[in-house]
């Protein structure tokens, strides 16, 4: 339990529901080197609603669906409609890249879905096919609109912030949150891929945060208990606002309020140090819930013991961010 007065509530689960990708971020994974999960080793739905039910008892409220690319698993509509069912959970939300939103929003939206995280890291064609390996842009940005139109809301960008590669967009990037009722938020990079390319193209926040002055002041936004990390910002005669995750620069631990579930059933109480406990093991060879909360309880005791360590994180999150979730 986190006896630290101070720290957050864990109530967030992020729940990676595929290791599969219809994209090739640059960033995200050593695509060269990736061996998909065989699929017998991904949950099943009705694995996840049930360890959903078990999160929920822990004290998780709020389930992120997240991957891979969520919406390439057939089936991910129905399932989130059953994951708003299971009590104790009072906030779903999606995380994707938005290839597939056009098409899937109306179903999604039926679902009861609304909170909505779209993945863009730059407004340019060329640029988003030398990021992402895809010439996706126009259906991004059609998804987007779509979303807009049915009533997702809150509908947030998540940009990854690349020096020398997008960073003279920024600009342009936050002009979205003016124009779309919209939170645009600027992430730093994390060395998954590579230590190399990451000293190459990493750029604090402090720096995105200092050019996108001109933009007026910043004012500070409240932020709702289950929010973690992101420090959100207001600007005058912005209709959306701007949001800053820092991960390198920023120290989370005390903030932190969430867990991952890898698609191949992981328990990680932290992104940045590599610990996890299996949860697919034991759910398969038949453990009650009583037991499975038992390990549950054992992740949040390890997150609480990582944020009361002297040791740094160790700013690496030790696989992937495909295979992780993000
Ligand atoms: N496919 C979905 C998407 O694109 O949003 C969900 C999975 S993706 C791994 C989740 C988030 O992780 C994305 O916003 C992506 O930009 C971010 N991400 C991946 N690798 C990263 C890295 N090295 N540093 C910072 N963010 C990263």
């Amino acid at each position: 339990m986190r006896e630290d007065p101070g720290a957050a509530k864990i109530n967030y689960l992020r729940l990676s529901v595929t290791d599969r990708c219809n994209l090739r971020c640059r960033y995200c994974t050593y695509w060269r080197d990736w061996r998909k999960l065989p699929s017998g080793e991904i949950l099943r739905y009705e694995e996840l609603l049930r360890l959903a039910a078990i999160a929920a008892e822990m004290g998780i409220s709020k389930v992120r669906i997240t991957g891979g690319e969520p919406l390439v698993r057939r089936g991910l509509v129905d399932f989130i409609g059953k994951l708003h069912q299971v009590a104790g959970i009072a906030k779903v939300c999606l995380t994707s890249n938005g290839v597939l939103l056009e098409e899937l929003g109306p179903a999604l939206y039926e679902t009861g879905l609304r909170h909505l995280n779209v993945s863009l890291d730059t407004l340019r064609r060329e640029r988003y096919r030398q990021i992402t390996g895809r010439d996706n842009l126009a259906a991004v940005l059609a998804g987007l609109e779509r979303a807009a139109s049915l009533g997702f809301h809150p509908l947030k960008i998540n940009c990854v912030v690349l020096q020398g590669i997008n960073d003279d967009e920024l600009l342009d990037l936050a002009l979205l949150a003016r124009d779309h009722p919209w939170q645009v938020r600027f992430i730093e990079l994390m060395p998954t891929v590579s230590q190399e390319w990451w000293q190459r193209h990493f750029l604090p926040l402090s720096e995105v945060l200092r050019r996108l002055t001109v933009l007026g002041p910043l004012m500070p936004s409240t932020c709702s208990p289950t929010d973690g990390p992101a420090r959100i910002f207001r600007l005058p005669g912005f209709q959306g606002e701007l949001g800053f995750i820092t991960p390198m620069t920023g120290h989370h631990c005390r903030t932190c309020n969430r867990l991952r579930l890898t698609a191949d059933g992981k328990l990680r109480p932290c992104l940045m140090q590599p610990g996890e406990l299996d949860l697919k093991g034991p759910l398969r060879l038949g453990l009650g819930d009583g037991l499975l909360g038992y390990l549950f309880r054992e992740a949040l005791d390890l997150k609480a013991g990582n944020a009361a360590s002297p040791l740094a994180p160790s700013h690496h999150p030790g696989r992937s961010m495909i295979s992780i979730g993000g």
